[in-house]
């Protein structure tokens, strides 16, 4: 019997860390980070310790103590032990989202990562442009190595980074993962590149949903998900249950409807902010823009990602225009001054080189493109633009001076205390440079509702249905009148 042991996604929304044992082999389906428990003890100023290599972790259980998944230097700097063969032949990434993949971070080199190829581009954008400390996620920097000196005697800490295992995988291929063969499905979710699984050893056969939707720009793809999965005659499924408990949809039609009507009727700037990584959306907004007779102004970090992406089907970066905020002595233009020998010299004199060196490596290809503005431009044309500005990016409004502008949330409603209180600053900040605010109706969920994830189930016809990733396992339980048996799972 293939064993099924739960480390997270349990009750919960993510946090998903499912580990699939055989006869001979085993492997995670994702290994994510928890919300709920990051959420209970962490804070922006409040966060694990490097230090301490994996032990910050474990003891807030954000971690399961597992033997021999996790990589040398955090266990070693700790005291603790090394297995020689890692515990796991695979972790199989559903997509990108911090709750099924950050946690990638921690695990030891030699375990493979099986993922898409766009799954892939985004985890490697977040390792480049993240300012995040624990993302070696296409690679392991080790830390705690000491190298002799070139010069002298004694040692220096050394910079050692090794590619981790990456296994880009081929949508619709079997691939052979020890006694199991492994599928990558795609799906329609919320970024680009996310996919369910099918995975077969013979004795058992699981679908993995990931997470999953019906109304986003690919329903295709979660169909043929589903027609695939019931093809394969699972003796196991494993569901994702985000809005088991939801009825209704909205589209990104819908969003794309609404948006055009409100920024129609808008004189000044109009601000959206919409999840990063969630191109379907930025082409929404970059459809809206053009119905509108504006332009998206994005963020170089969105700048990066189209680059990675360009030629699938997304705005291209030469189709949009960047934003350069102004960094470290915030040159941008001639308001600002530097000293040159006793001298007050006006920052737009400066040569370029030192402009360039308050802009990151990744940041300064970006810097001499025709299509950057910076805030001047979002002052003088605020009617010209559609601005995507996320919270950490509100800054920018001490120096835009917004008159008459709006800002459009098109994300997640807030679903907990942390949430609430982000959502408090961010009215603040309208409230200072009165800009209105509009959320209603923007946001389309990267989930599926109840009926479809029921009826998803029902078409797949698994002998045993597993709940996973929601609050609400509960209302699975209705499948039993459809023969399907609900196992309820319980963590480890
Ligand atoms: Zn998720």
């Amino acid at each position: 019997m293939t064993d099924l042991s739960f480390y997270g996604g349990v009750g919960e929304i993510g946090g998903n860390k499912i580990k699939v044992g055989g006869k001979e082999n085993s492997f995670f389906f994702d290994f994510g980070l928890t919300f709920g428990t990051a959420n209970k003890y962490l804070d922006e100023f409040l966060q694990p310790r490097k230090s301490n290599g994996i032990l910050d972790f474990v003891t807030l259980g954000l971690l399961p103590c597992i033997k021999g998944v996790y990589r040398e230097d955090y266990l070693r700097h700790s005291g603790l032990s090394y297995e020689k063969e890692p515990a796991v032949d695979g972790v199989l990434i559903s997509h990108s989202h911090v709750d099924h993949a950050a946690y990638i971070h921690h695990l030891r080199e030699d375990i493979p990562i099986y993922l898409s190829e766009q799954s892939y581009l985004i985890l490697k954008a977040l390792e480049e442009t993240g300012i995040a400390s624990f993302s070696d996620y296409t690679q392991l920097r080790k830390s705690f190595h000491l190298e002799p000196k070139t010069r002298g005697d004694g040692y220096k800490r050394s910079k050692v980074t090794v590619d981790r295992d990456i296994q880009v995988l081929k949508p619709y291929q079997g691939y052979e993962l020890g006694e199991f063969e492994i599928k990558l499905l795609p799906v329609d979710h919320s970024l680009p590149g996310a996919s369910g699984y099918i995975a077969d050893n013979g004795e058992d056969i699981i679908a993995y949903t990931g997470d999953l939707r019906f109304h986003g720009r690919r329903p295709e793809l979660t169909r043929k998900f589903t027609e695939l999965a019931a093809e394969s005659n699972p003796t196991i499924m494993l569901s994702e249950g985000t809005r088991i408990a939801s009825e209704n949809n909205i589209s990104e039609e819908d969003i794309e409807k609404r948006a055009v009507e409100v920024v129609n009727n808008a004189k000044g700037l109009v601000m959206v902010n919409y999840p990063m990584r969630d191109l379907d959306r930025l082409l929404t907004f970059y459809k809206v823009a053009q119905d509108t007779d504006r332009k998206l102004v994005v963020s170089l970090k969105q700048a990066y990602i189209l680059g990675l992406f360009s030629g699938q089907g997304y705005p291209d970066i030469k189709d949009v225009i960047v934003y350069k905020p102004r960094r470290g002595w915030g040159m941008v233009d001639d308001q600002t001054f530097a000293c040159v020998e006793d001298e007050w010299l006006c920052t737009s004199d400066l040569d370029s080189a030192q402009v360039e060196r308050d802009y990151k490596t990744w940041e300064r290809e970006f810097l001499d493109m025709d299509n950057l503005i910076n805030y001047r431009d979002l002052q003088e044309e605020p009617g010209e633009y559609l601005f995507r500005c996320d919270f950490f990016e509100f800054k920018e409004l001490i120096d835009i001076k917004p008159v008459d502008a709006i800002y459009i949330k098109s994300s997640t409603e807030p679903f907990d205390a942390e949430m609430e209180i982000s959502e408090r600053k961010v009215k603040n900040w309208l409230d200072l440079f009165n800009i209105r605010y509009v959320d209603k109706g923007f946001h389309a969920s990267g989930h599926a509702n109840g009926k479809e994830i029921l009826n998803m189930i029902r078409e797949v016809n698994p002998e045993k249905l597993y709940p996973i990733h929601t609050q609400k396992p509960e209302e699975f339980k209705v499948l039993e009148d459809d023969g399907i048996e609900v196992v309820y799972p319980v963590i480890n």
